[in-house]
């Protein structure tokens, strides 16, 4: 019983040793480059995909105001045919802004550029730049790269573009990630005017997918925000707020604007639906035909509408892949960032400490399953169970509470946690079974083999020695006046003095001999390939062993004791147990009717 309690303790001591050593292995794994890595790129992945289900679903209402003013394929070949150039006169652009100024929007914003360039029409920039300048809800592009200073100078901005940034929180670093030493200049006149000019250009991740878009880029150690953020804060706040604070939780507030960060700065995206599906799209071209006078089939008005100008033409490039869709036009990733500041829907992530409790957890519930499960079946439906759940929750969690909770290291945890935990159950079981083993076939006082397992043995042996043709031999032993020993010394003497002749007899005989106890104070051994004379000869050493061993008894008391023996061969003494047992018995009782202490003579 004793035993048994240590086992369990044995049991709990893995337990817990390979729970520690599950959790190491994955924060090694995770602070590992390369794995980190590959589990971060299969964590994109599977976000895309809950994205791709969640718009399936339709789980968030695009902003019914947002509209794209779309200049897609048939109006690039409208534009090409009527102006025989792209891009067009910026004329153009003009009249538009004052057809749709008419129905008083809430904000025209052009994800376009008016650069600077030699082939302009200087009297149709100045028009476009003063037709934008009379309205205060217009926004419009610029673009930062790292171009060379040889190929263009880099211009000074004025004051009005740039935005405070305070930044509180520890680990967020915008520097890194999004700092340019050059600008695209576009028409001087639309930085001075009142314009709101706002970065467009997005940064694919490494795997050419738009999953995040920045807040500010770094220009000149300045922080200049980017186009929908300018866009965002002046609806939200209804004037435009320069002083933005990255808090200690990574929100970045202005007034009543609040985006989650992650720790490049950017905000992950939340996508409302398919390209062209989600906002109504209008052709760029039939709003030129209605600033001709021409007549149109269609009916628009613009009054609240907060209206994105933008490309969507295959045939010019501006398309991106996004988490729902391969081929994304930029302007609707631009909408999609200003739609998540109105409604304040952006993906926030788990901190790297809830990640770290999550795996913690996971791992600890199914270390706990497999070893307390009694069948496979069992740890396997359980374990099954826990990863779907978990799997089903990620999906919830980010569908009502724009949460993305990581999937891929806690799935991976739950695998690995399970094939580890179930392995070291199984070693540890055929532990048991071995100990389970030994209980069966031994005798605890003397850790001789038991009889039933000499009865076995003696029956295996004579199948064994009668198809090989091969003797062996029996011994059996009686210690000489044994009752008489226990009477003067004590029953646990008696005890030590079985205990010590077992040894003896370990000692004296072969690896492959089975000593046995074959009850009281008789045992017994199988002599397996071994003759008559070579058993008798082995009977003698262990008897003159015993007599002259002296045994210590716990009281510091010397004593001597004897034993006599009896020997049986097979074939010659018989082929079956009894009549090999009997000899041998036989031979046992003639060395005790002859003065004991000696090795009985066959007769
Ligand atoms: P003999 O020389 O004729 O064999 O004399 P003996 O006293 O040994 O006679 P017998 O075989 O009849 O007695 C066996 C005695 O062995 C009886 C019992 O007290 C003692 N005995 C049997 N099993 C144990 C045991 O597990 N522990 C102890 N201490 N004594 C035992
Ligand atoms: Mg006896
Ligand atoms: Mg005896």
């Amino acid at each position: 019983m004793k035993i048994n309690i240590n086992n369990k303790v044995i049991d709990y001591i893995a337990y817990f040793l390979i729970t520690i050593s599950i959790i190491f292995i994955v924060i090694f794994a995770s602070n590992n480059k390369l794995i980190l890595n590959f589990f971060n790129d299969a964590e994109n992945k599977s976000f895309d995909y809950r994205q791709s289900l969640l718009v399936k679903h339709r789980h968030l209402k695009p902003n019914k105001d947002i509209v794209i003013l779309a200049i897609d394929d048939a109006s690039y070949e409208y534009i090409l045919e009527h102006y025989g150039e792209w891009p067009i006169s910026r004329k153009v652009y003009a009249d538009i802004i004052n057809l749709i100024e008419k129905d008083n929007p809430k904000a025209i914003v052009f994800d376009l550029m008016f650069i600077k360039s030699f082939k302009n029409d200087l009297t149709s920039d100045n028009l476009l730049a003063n037709t934008m300048g009379k309205y205060n809800n217009i926004y419009t592009g610029i673009n930062f790269d790292n171009e060379s200073f040889d190929l263009r100078k880099p211009i000074n901005l004025p004051e009005k573009m740039k935005a405070n940034v305070e930044i509180k929180a520890k680990n967020i670093s915008i520097k890194k990630t999004f700092d340019f030493s050059n600008c695209r200049a576009i028409i001087p006149q639309l930085l001075s005017n009142s314009t709101k000019v706002g970065m467009i250009n997005i940064n694919r991740s490494n795997d050419g997918i738009i999953r995040t878009a920045p807040s500010f880029a770094i220009y000149k150690n300045e922080y200049y925000p980017y186009l929908s953020l300018i866009v965002g804060n002046n609806i939200k706040n209804d004037e435009y707020i320069k002083n933005y604070i990255i808090d200690k939780k990574s929100n970045l507030i202005s007034n009543k604007l609040n985006i989650p960060l992650i720790n490049t700065g950017e905000c992950v995206l939340n996508w409302y639906g398919p390209a062209q599906q989600t906002y109504k799209n209008i052709p760029f071209y039939k709003l030129v035909k209605l600033t001709k006078g021409e007549k149109i089939s269609d009916n628009y008005s613009f009054t609240n509408k907060i209206v994105f100008v933008g490309t969507t033409a295959q045939s010019l490039f501006d398309t991106k892949s996004v988490p729902i869709d391969k081929i994304y036009p930029g302007v609707e990733i631009h909408a999609t960032y200003l739609n998540n500041i109105i409604d304040n829907s952006f993906i926030r992530k788990t901190t790297q400490a809830t990640d770290t409790i999550i795996i913690i957890s996971l791992i600890l519930l199914i270390t706990t399953i497999v070893f307390l499960s009694t069948s496979s079946i069992f740890a396997i439906l359980s374990t099954t169970l826990v990863a779907t759940a978990y799997y089903m929750t990620s999906y919830y969690v980010m569908k009502l509470y724009n949460l993305w909770v990581p999937e891929i290291l806690p799935l991976f945890s739950i695998l690995i946690t399970f094939a580890i935990s179930y392995l070291a159950k199984y070693l540890l079981k055929s532990r048991d079974f071995e100990y389970q083993y030994k209980l069966a076939t031994t005798d605890g006082l003397t850790e001789l083999y038991n009889h039933r397992y000499f009865q076995d043995t003696l029956r295996k042996q004579i199948e064994t020695a009668k198809r090989y043709n091969q003797p062996f031999s029996l011994i059996i032993i009686d210690i000489d006046f044994f009752k008489k020993f226990n009477d003067s010394y004590g029953h646990q003497a008696g005890d030590a003095v079985l205990k010590g002749v077992a040894h003896i007899l370990k000692r004296n005989t072969r690896a492959t001999d089975f000593v046995c106890r074959y009850g009281g104070e008789e045992m017994s051994i199988i002599l397996p390939y071994t003759d008559q004379k070579e058993a008798q000869a082995n009977a003698e050493r262990i008897c003159k062993a015993v007599e002259n061993h002296v045994f210590k008894l716990p009281n510091n008391i010397e004593c001597n004791v004897t034993i006599s023996l009896g020997v049986s061969t097979f074939p010659e003494s018989g082929d079956t147990p009894q009549k090999i047992i009997e000899k041998a018995d036989k031979a046992l009782y003639w060395a005790k009717e002859h003065g004991r202490n000696q090795v009985g003579k066959n007769e």
